[in-house]
Parts: structure tokens; C-alpha cells; sequence
């Protein structure tokens, strides 16, 4: 089983009363860790990560009001791609949860509690649901943020995007979408029995909007690495002049035809180009193991029933 089967399999039989079900993080080291996207709601508190038999460590949880994600560029939507690109983020998963306030909140109850708050709908924008992208379904909610970030130019086509159903009652966790699925299809859309992702029409900002997306509002400060980068960039740039003028002397005496001098100009830039630094990996982080069985597994919160 994949690292999020595993994981609904054994807050199923936790919340089944298994007191023994659980999960060994280590075996699941290459999907981890998980960044997770949920609602603000402060009853979640008590649910994460154990509700997925999670280390703290391997859980990385972005949270706004309702889990909702505005488009494939939003501003959730670039805290999900830098939880992945800066901090290791390897399966990303939207868990919204029963009883959400967000989806029961009619436009004409949020224009009231705003007012209530002193603001004025005349500084509001028209289109209250588009704006905050309020919802009255928490699947649908779940199925169509997926879908944003599935079809989001700033994620790994490789990261498995799921979305999942929190009962805020009983702690148990429901697929909404499998994200392992939806890869499988998009990466072989023509096999029987695969279906292509599903579409949301209107809803859904092309692919290619991001042409017209401002980077500048994507600002990194400066950093060593690019310096580097470019230092390495010039010194290549010299060398592949110094190595273009020798070929050029080593090849013009005897130049007879232009099949002869491309198999010369390749011949030689495959011995003398100047390679590329070797790749490092740098060494595991994990400590070296002290004892030969393996620690206990991690229960999902058995603390769910509320008697
Ligand atoms: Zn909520």
C-alpha cells in the first residue's frame, strides 16, 4: 500500500477500536512528508497530524477558512508549491472536514456578521462567493481545490495531489479524491479502464494564463545560489569560446566536406566540453538506527469518540 492507503487504512481500524493499528513513518520514506491544506476550524486542532499516524516533523499543514483553494496560482496555491520546493513537500493532501461553518455561511449571514463588524458592503467586492470562494459543498469544495492544484503550473507533475473528508465527530478520513489515481491516469490517459482527469469548465484558469502571470509578484530575494550559477554560466561560456576557436583550427586544414566537419566538431566537444559539476547527494539525515527491531507504530489518535 502507498503511503495515503496505508494511512486510511489505519485511521479506519483505529477508529474501528484496533488498538493496534498504525503506521511505520520509516517505510514511507520517500513520500514524506505530506503537506496538508485544511480550514481554520479550531476543533482540527486535536486531529493533526495523529489522525494520520503522523510524526509532527513529517507534516507540514497549511490551514485557511474552509481549505479553499481560488485558482491555479492563488496565493494558497504558492504556499503549497514552496512547501514542496523549499521544504521537501512529496505528497500534498486537502482535507476538508464535516460541519464546515464556511460552507454554511450564506452570502446574506456573511454581509451581516461583516456588518456587524463595521463593514460597509459598499467597500465589498460584487461577487462575495467568487471573492472568497465560499462553497456550499465540502466535497465539491475538496474535489475542485484538488483540481486546481493537480492542474497548478507550479506543481511537480509526480506529486500525488489527494483529497480527503475529516468527520470532526468520529476522526475517521474519508477519500474524496486518490491522488495515486489521478496520476496514473493523466500519465497513460489512452489504457482501458484509465479516464482522463476530470475538467471543471469555467471554473478552471487554462495553463496557459501563466504566461500572462506577474512574476513580479513571485519576488526571491537574491540569493548565493544564482550568483554562483551565473559565475559558473560565464567561466562555461569562455571555455566553449576557447574550445570553439581550437576546433576550428584543428579542423580547417583538412575540411572536405560538411558531414566530415560535423562528425570532427562532435567528436571533439564530446572530449573536451567542459563538464557539469557531479550532482551531490548529501548524506541521509536520519540517525544511524541503535537497535535492530523497529520502534512501535504510530497510532492515529484513539481519542476520537467523545462520549
Ligand atoms: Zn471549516
Amino acid at each position: 500500500m502507498r503511503l495515503f492507503e496505508s494511512i486510511i487504512d489505519a485511521n479506519h481500524r483505529a477508529v474501528a477500536g484496533d488498538a493496534s493499528a498504525g503506521l511505520h513513518p520509516a517505510e514511507f520514506a520517500d513520500a514524506l512528508p505530506v503537506v496538508a491544506l485544511t480550514c481554520i476550524d479550531p476543533r482540527l486542532n486535536a486531529f493533526f497530524p495523529n489522525a494520520l499516524a503522523l510524526p509532527a516533523e513529517e507534516f507540514i499543514w497549511l490551514r485557511n477558512a474552509g481549505n479553499i483553494i481560488t485558482s491555479t496560482l492563488s496565493s494558497t496555491l504558492r504556499s503549497l508549491a514552496l512547501a514542496c520546493a523549499v521544504k521537501g513537500g512529496r505528497e500534498i493532501a486537502i482535507i476538508g472536514h464535516s460541519d464546515c461553518q464556511i460552507a454554511k455561511t450564506t452570502t446574506t449571514v456573511l454581509l451581516d456578521k461583516l456588518k456587524a463588524l463595521g463593514i460597509d458592503r459598499s467597500r465589498l467586492p460584487d461577487n462575495l462567493n467568487e471573492f472568497f470562494g465560499t462553497f456550499g459543498s465540502e466535497r465539491q469544495n475538496i474535489i475542485k481545490a484538488c483540481d486546481f492544484v493537480r492542474n497548478s503550473p507550479l506543481i511537480g507533475p509526480k506529486i500525488p495531489v489527494h483529497g480527503l473528508l475529516l468527520d470532526v465527530e468520529t476522526g475517521k478520513l474519508d477519500w474524496i479524491v486518490n491522488g495515486y489515481d489521478t496520476l496514473q491516469a493523466q500519465a497513460a490517459p489512452g489504457l482501458p479502464g484509465n479516464v482522463a482527469p476530470p475538467k471543471f469548465g469555467g471554473h478552471l484558469e487554462s495553463l496557459g494564463a501563466f504566461k500572462d502571470f506577474a512574476m513580479g509578484e513571485m519576488k526571491f530575494p537574491e540569493m548565493k545560489i544564482g550568483e554562483a550559477a551565473k559565475q559558473i554560466g560565464n567561466k562555461l561560456s569562455q571555455e566553449a569560446t576557447q574550445i570553439g576557436a581550437k576546433i576550428e583550427q584543428k579542423i580547417a586544414p583538412t575540411m572536405e566536406s560538411v558531414e566530415q566537419v560535423i562528425g570532427q566538431v562532435a567528436q571533439f566537444a564530446e572530449k573536451n566540453w567542459p563538464k557539469p559539476p557531479p550532482i551531490r547527494v548529501p548524506p541521509s539525515p536520519l540517525p544511524p538506527m541503535k537497535k535492530k527491531t523497529p520502534p512501535p507504530p504510530i497510532r492515529p489518535g484513539t481519542d476520537f469518540r467523545r462520549d
